[in-house]
């Protein structure tokens, strides 16, 4: 299947020449995909199937950069080449202050031009994708990493406090998890925590993050969620774990159980720091009562 680029532009003219210029690609083949509005041009470009976007700066009413900044606080990733009539240098700048890849002035476009610049763009749109990933995740379970999750908390913490729904919680530990490290080695308890990883991660809805907060203990951000959904997650994960053994090799399957603790905002703080500190508690408290099971911070 070819892949798609879109073209954003009020201009049927431009779309028509970008289909020229498309056809005279001496590599990559791709399929123009067009917008022809503002509006049209954001969703479009938000649904994601879009390898890169060219998009033009003068859009009606509104302009190419009002577009870009919007696109990227809704967390667009699609790699943006910018279009400008002429060399209005303060656009072409602004532009990929704002976020673009690259720029092409309208007038001066050849295939080979625009060719180069959409194989540039989305050979640095990977780059980009791939660092993100690096200073966003945890390296040996794919998850959010504590850094991550704190950044999250702090955004989701002044939504809570704006808006007023509520925001969940659940800390995971794996139980007695360093007999696993002292009997059947380091690699084993990683292979069980990409396992365990795996399952809780495979819990949530897409709405919501979870993380390797630390070692062996995981968090799971639950977005708009009150405290009995939160509890029912909880005790799933404690379910998946105990449910099915984990496969570590051929030869070796062990039977693990995690315990969970649960916190939600406004009832249990104020801050992200108060809601970590909350379902800590709880956590701990579903240490100390055996194990295996959730406890919500309000039981304490
Ligand atoms: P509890 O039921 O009270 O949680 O006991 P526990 O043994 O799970 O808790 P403890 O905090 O004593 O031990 C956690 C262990 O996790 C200790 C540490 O060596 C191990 N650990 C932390 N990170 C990693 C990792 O990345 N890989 C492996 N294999 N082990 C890790
Ligand atoms: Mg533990
Ligand atoms: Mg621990």
């Amino acid at each position: 299947m070819a892949r798609k680029i879109l073209l954003i532009d009020d201009d049927r003219l431009q779309f028509r020449l970008t289909q020229a210029n498309f056809k005279n690609f001496q590599g990559e083949h791709y399929e123009l995909d067009w917008a022809e509005t503002y509006e049209d041009g954001l969703t479009k470009l938000m649904g994601g199937g879009h390898v890169a976007c060219l998009l033009d700066y003068q859009l009606g009413e509104r302009d190419g950069l009002q577009l870009i900044r919007a696109a990227v606080a809704l967390g667009c990733r699609t790699p943006i080449v910018f279009l400008t009539a002429e060399t209005a240098e303060r656009v072409d700048v602004a532009a990929m202050e704002a976020g673009a890849l690259d720029y092409l002035v309208k007038g001066e476009i050849t295939s080979r031009a625009l060719e180069r610049s959409l194989r540039y763009a989305l050979k640095l749109g990977d780059t980009l994708e791939a660092l993100r990933r690096l200073a966003t995740r945890d390296q040996l379970t794919g998850l959010l990493n504590r850094r991550e999750f704190d950044r999250i908390m702090t955004e989701e913490e002044e939504r809570v406090r704006r808006f007023g729904h509520p925001l969940a919680l659940v800390m995971v530990d794996v139980d007695h998890f360093k007999a696993v490290n002292d009997t059947h080695g380091h690699p084993a308890g990683d292979i069980v925590l990409r396992e365990v990883a795996r399952r809780v991660g495979g819990l949530v809805r897409s709405v919501d993050r979870v993380a390797r907060y630390g070692g062996e203990e995981f968090a799971m951000i639950l977005m708009q969620t009150d405290r009995a959904s939160a509890m029912d997650v909880a005790r799933r994960v404690c379910a998946a774990i105990e449910r099915e053994p984990v496969l570590v090799s051929e030869n070796l399957v062990l039977n693990l159980t995690v315990s969970a603790g649960v916190g939600t905002l406004p009832d249990d703080g104020k801050s992200g720091s108060a809601l970590v500190a909350a379902a800590d508690k709880a956590l701990y408290a579903a240490k100390a009562r055996g194990r295996n099971r959730a406890v919500g911070f309000n039981e304490l």
